[in-house]
């Protein structure tokens, strides 16, 4: 892998990992308001692109399916990175597509997903 690879698989991780824990904050807080894990919510799409602030309506229950996976990724269907090798479709149903980190972008999110969950 290039140096450009490297720091573009980096950016990438860091700013899917920046709408991950906003995700999980917006997880947290319909849990405290008294939803239900059947309830749904407008989750943000996790792309890689920093502009993107579209959502995926998920329960809470579903969104934590694909959180309990440290390297995955919930997206808009169709936001999935065309230029593929830092991440593989696990699922593109119903609107939605998730998606899993690999190779050094799957290393570099799951090293931030560990940082995040150990953070109080
Ligand atoms: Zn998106």
């Amino acid at each position: 892998m290039s140096v450009d690879d490297e720091a573009r698989a980096h950016k990438v991780a860091a700013n899917q990992s920046r709408f991950r824990r906003a995700n999980e904050r917006l997880e947290r807080a319909a849990l405290s308001h008294r939803f239900e894990e059947a309830d749904r919510l407008p989750f943000l799409c996790e792309c890689a692109d920093p502009g993107c602030f579209e959502a995926v309506i998920l329960s809470i229950a579903e969104y934590r399916q694909v959180r309990s996976h440290p390297r995955r990724f919930l997206l808009v269907a169709g936001h999935e990175e065309a230029e593929a090798g830092h991440e593989h479709i696990v699922e593109a149903e119903n609107g939605y597509a998730i998606v899993e980190k690999i190779g050094r972008a799957g290393v570099e999110v799951a090293r931030l997903h560990a940082s995040d969950t150990t953070r109080p």
